[in-house]
């Protein structure tokens, strides 16, 4: 038994991490995003999973990263090619 995930606002996005409003409590979780590979679709298990019951923690909620927004992804692009080490 798989309900979908619901789908969870994303409220900021600097490249590596994202801020999401939680459908489950309306609050909002940070999640940390990988660079490069990790863009697109998310789903994660919610911030607040300690204090909801276990299906909530396995569901959890999808968000979508605006892929490749210009001026937010340039910096994460940067540093990929390896210019600031
Ligand atoms: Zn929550």
């Amino acid at each position: 038994m798989t309900a979908a995930p619901p789908t969870a606002r994303v409220i900021r996005y600097d490249g590596t991490r994202a801020a999401v409003r939680c459908p489950y409590c309306h609050a909002v979780h940070e999640h940390v995003i990988e660079r490069g590979a990790n863009q697109g679709r998310q789903h994660r298990a919610p911030g607040c999973g300690m204090f909801q019951p276990g299906a909530v923690r396995t569901t959890g909620y999808t968000f979508e990263l605006p892929a490749n927004r210009p001026g937010t992804t340039r910096r994460e692009r940067g540093t990929r090619e390896g210019d600031h080490r």
